[in-house]
């Protein structure tokens, strides 16, 4: 199904990369992603795979062992991958945001202690600024940071960890009143703290526990937990970038990487949609005819296609930009709603088409269907993205009168 969502301008690098995490999704993910899916596992296999194409290294740069490649790489990498499965192209993208903010706003000590070993895929990242009262709001965050001599010592309860249990580093954001004093405005007294902790469940070092898996209605063998700090003590050379109340600023830039992300994982899903959709629509008959021969269906199919495309040219317009160093939250909010808005629908039409066996176990649809709505939440859901969209469009077009 090469001829949609092809990309313009790829260098042979590029063009290779992305072929070979093609080859590996299609030899290696799309046979057992369902099966993984069903039973909740964690796809180690892949993962180990992933490691051994040095897929986790991928945008680190190369004097820290990475490949050193662009936003765009990534993104068609993460097209690919959740075309094969939603939830490993999770596993990478919190690794990336984490590592992209190491990149952009870690001190050198931070960078030439993390990098490396993330660029290997032996720490692996996870963020969070979401707790249990808010996500959209995060400036109401209420984990609290306090200076401790030469350390900060870390209270509260986060939420919705993508990769909680299964990362060794968290970038997490709370509120460090020091220095800052009272009525400061909320996001100049944020500070992200970079947590090192164990894999795994239950108390992961003194003072943090990840109580276990969150149990969701799709998006699963990634693990999504809560975490509770209680007495955390994080040593003052962990605060990312050295200096307090400056994590609210390298949260929303890590973000907007996260959002092309979700807006190239949208891309994946609905190709993957297309592709059972338009595969189906042949061997289903009805009426005396295969069903892709009835006009309505082939509308549908029609309409499919065009969103797949759409979307794929509005991701990579926002990766491109954010490549070239200019600010792309307005072209990252627009990618990330049209994509996971086109998404949603794309797979429905899908649905539709496999009439009742959509709703079968055996039907890989029935899987994304239960995929596609987590695109409509994670990195900002669509009511924050038009509301970014929106506060974008009247600075651009002030009216001068
Ligand atoms: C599977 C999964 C994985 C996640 N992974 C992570 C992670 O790794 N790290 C992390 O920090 N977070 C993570 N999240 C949290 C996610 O970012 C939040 O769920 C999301 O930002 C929405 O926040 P909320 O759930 O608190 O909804 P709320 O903010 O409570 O919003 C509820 C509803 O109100 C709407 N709304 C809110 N404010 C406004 C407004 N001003 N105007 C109009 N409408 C508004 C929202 O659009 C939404 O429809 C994850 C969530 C899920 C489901």
């Amino acid at each position: 199904m090469a001829r949609l969502a092809q990309t313009a301008g790829l260098t042979d690098v590029q063009q290779e990369i992305v072929s070979t995490v093609r080859d590996f999704v299609d030899k290696e993910i799309i046979p057992v992603a369902t099966g993984l899916e069903h039973r909740d596992e964690y796809p180690q296999q892949i993962v180990d795979g992933l490691k051994e194409l040095g897929l986790f290294g991928l945008m680190i740069p190369e004097e820290y062992g990475g490949l050193g490649e662009s936003l765009l790489t990534y993104a068609l990498c993460v097209e690919e991958i959740a075309r094969g499965w939603m939830s490993v192209s999770g596993i990478i993208n919190t690794h990336f945001i984490v590592a992209y903010m190491l990149k952009q706003h870690g001190t050198q000590e931070q960078k030439d202690y993390f990098l490396p070993k993330m660029a290997l895929g032996d720490i692996r990242g996870a963020f969070s600024m979401s707790e249990p009262a808010l996500g959209s709001d995060v400036s109401a965050i209420t984990s609290k940071a306090v200076k401790d001599g030469d350390e900060y010592v870390l209270t509260g309860q986060k939420m919705w960890l993508t990769n909680g249990g299964t990362s060794s580093l968290v970038a997490v954001l709370v509120r460090s009143d020091e220095g800052h004093p009272e009525g400061t405005a909320p996001h100049k007294s944020m500070t992200t703290f970079l947590v090192e902790k164990e894999p795994g469940f239950g108390e992961v070092r003194p003072g943090l526990t990840i109580p276990g898996k969150i149990d969701k209605m799709g998006y699963k063998g990634v693990d999504t937990t809560e975490l509770i700090m209680d007495g955390l003590r994080i040593p003052a050379d962990r605060v990312l970038g050295g200096t307090t109340g400056r994590g609210f600023y390298q949260m929303m830039d890590g973000v907007e990487v996260g959002r092309v992300n979700v807006a190239a994982r949208g891309c994946g899903v609905a190709q993957r949609a297309f592709e059972l959709g338009v595969q189906y629509a042949q061997q289903r008959h009805t009426f005396g005819k295969p069903i892709a021969q009835h006009q309505a269906i082939q509308f549908k199919l029609a309409e499919m296609a065009t969103k797949v495309e759409a979307a794929h040219a509005m991701m990579v317009n926002a990766a491109r930009k954010k490549d070239s160093g200019q600010r792309n939250d307005l072209e990252a909010g627009m990618a990330k709603y049209l994509a996971s808005e086109y998404c949603k629908e794309v797979v429905e039409d899908a649905f539709r088409i496999h009439g009742g066996y959509g709703f079968s176990k055996e039907y890989e649809i029935e899987r994304l269907y239960r995929e596609a709505p987590m695109l409509l939440i994670g990195e900002g859901t669509a009511e924050i993205q038009k509301m970014i969209i929106g506060r974008r469009l009247l600075e651009e077009y002030r009216f001068q009168g």
